[in-house]
């Protein structure tokens, strides 16, 4: 049955780097990609397209209708390169899954199929590997990078500013964030932005890293 659940404000298109997650993982598993040939993916994968508050919340499991795998049997191919599972744990009937953060798009995004489609195309509209990559900003076990040098190459690429996630001195997470009708918009809900707030509120150091996970 549907859930009474006020529609959300934004979408936030959270891309993981899987260097680091497979870093803090104990071991590959046969379902994860973290082993994938013998290395993790050396480039941003989607976490998940994520309707969020304007207030910093979010809705989750929105709706107890179940996720059908046949729905997206033409995009697994993608979903799997992508929008790899990197966890080894196996997701229960919400958390976890990928229809999680799904359910609550609905009625802006059609349904199943295309909550998966558009995560897809706007993933690759936005490709942050490639505009980091052209910075000079590249996978690497020794380098570390500026923060804000990052965040200035995603803003002058798209005109948006991101928000980021560490762990320690590896970037975890890189997140952009979309209207309703997917132009790009600030993560940050304040009005005034600045290369400082973003760093300071992120849990970052000032220098940071794109590993590479050897498996
Ligand atoms: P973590 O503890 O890794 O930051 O987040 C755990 C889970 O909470 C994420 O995988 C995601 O499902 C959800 N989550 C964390 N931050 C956000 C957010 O800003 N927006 C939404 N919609 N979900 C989030
Ligand atoms: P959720 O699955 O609720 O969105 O996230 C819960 C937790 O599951 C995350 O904080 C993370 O520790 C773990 N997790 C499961 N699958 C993945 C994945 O593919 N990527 C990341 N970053 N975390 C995952």
């Amino acid at each position: 049955g549907e859930l009474n659940i006020r529609e959300f404000d934004y979408f936030k298109l959270a891309l993981q780097w899987p260097g680091t997650f497979c870093k803090s993982t104990r071991h590959c598993c046969s379902k994860n990609a973290c082993c994938r040939g013998s290395n993790a993916p050396t480039e941003f994968t989607i976490h998940g397209l994520w309707p969020d508050y304007n207030d910093g919340t979010w809705p989750s499991c929105c709706s107890r209708s179940d996720f059908d795998p046949k729905e997206i049997s033409t995009l697994v191919d993608g979903l799997e390169k992508y929008w790899p599972t990197l966890s080894c744990s196996s997701p229960s009937k919400c958390h976890g899954g990928r229809e999680k953060h799904g359910t609550c798009s609905y009625p802006v995004i059609r349904d199943e199929y295309h909550y998966f489609l558009t995560g897809l195309n706007v993933y690759f509209k936005y490709n942050v590997t490639r505009v980091l990559y052209e910075a000079g900003y590249v996978p690497s076990n020794t380098e570390k990078y500026p923060v804000g040098g990052i965040i200035s190459a995603i803003q002058n690429a798209f005109h948006i500013t991101p928000s980021i996630v560490c762990s320690k001195d590896s970037i975890k997470e890189l997140h952009l964030c979309f209207y309703k009708d997917f132009t790009p918009r600030d993560c940050a809900t304040v009005s005034s932005i600045n290369i400082e707030m973003v760093t300071s509120k992120a849990s970052c150091p000032k220098y940071v890293s794109l590993p590479i996970h050897v498996s």
